[in-house]
């Protein structure tokens, strides 16, 4: 099933959140034909959790640490994610590997401790300007994702990958839907080289400066199998037209 997911970033407080779901789940009623996902920020877990009892739509969180417990200051754990009914964490985005500096094996291991809990990770990848511009995309992309599941090939079917090129994010310069089928294509390619028993159940997602008017473009790819939107999930009207695109 394509998954179209809203990644709010550092925004809407809890009360906010609550006024976005309430205007959110009847946009969407009905929806079967889709996964839909928000990820909101930790402080919003738990009033989100509350106010989408009942609804399809499913709950992420935007990072995690990989340790179970202890002294970790401003980290929260997978179990304490889990209680809140998260069932996604994405791992991995490049405002964490570029703002705050989170290095691939760090990525590694937390995508192995969600397998372990039982949690899908969405994977983050890609490629800076000066790398595209440099011929580098693939090679980029594929480096991240081997680094990503260095030891855990087995499992590629229980993540999914949101191909999000960097230059791409919040910039109002989506890729072309043509270039970003191109991208996709090579990471299912790259899935089936890596676990000789892929299956391919992990979807390839795009993000970046998705809005109403492209998101039909990207859905209209053959290997887009969903999209992870950033600010235009934050109004709920507007990503539920997102959701609707295809
Ligand atoms: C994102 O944060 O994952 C993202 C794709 O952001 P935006 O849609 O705002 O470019």
């Amino acid at each position: 099933m394509k998954l179209i997911a809203g990644n709010w970033k550092m925004n809407l407080t809890p009360s906010q959140t609550s006024e976005y779901i309430k205007a959110f789940l009847p946009l969407v009623e009905g929806i079967e034909d889709r996964e839909v996902l928000l990820c909101p920020p930790f402080t919003s877990l738990c009033v989100a959790q509350e106010a989408l009892k009942g609804s399809r739509v499913k709950l992420g969180a935007q990072n995690c640490h990989y340790e179970e417990k202890g002294a970790f200051t401003g980290e929260v754990s997978l179990d304490m994610l889990k209680e809140l009914g998260v069932s996604y964490v994405i791992v991995g985005h490049s405002e964490r590997r570029w703002l705050f500096g989170e290095p691939d094996e760090l990525i590694n291991k937390k995508i192995t401790a969600c397998l372990h809990k039982g949690i899908r990770p969405i994977l983050c990848v890609g490629e800076k300007l000066e790398e595209r511009e440099a011929g580098l995309t693939f090679k980029v992309i594929e480096t991240q994702i081997r680094l990503a599941l260095s030891g855990i090939e087995e499992y590629t079917d229980k993540i999914d990958i949101a191909y999000e090129p960097v230059w791409a994010i919040g910039s109002g310069n989506p890729a072309s839907p043509e270039d970003a089928q191109l991208v996709h294509a090579f990471i299912k390619e790259l899935l089936s080289q890596i676990n000789p028993r892929h299956e391919g159940k992990t979807r390839v997602l795009y993000g970046g400066s998705v809005n109403t008017s492209n998101a039909g473009s990207f859905m209209a790819m053959r290997d887009i199998d969903g999209l992870l939107v950033g600010g235009a999930s934050l109004n709920p009207e507007t990503f539920s037209q997102i959701v609707k695109c295809f």
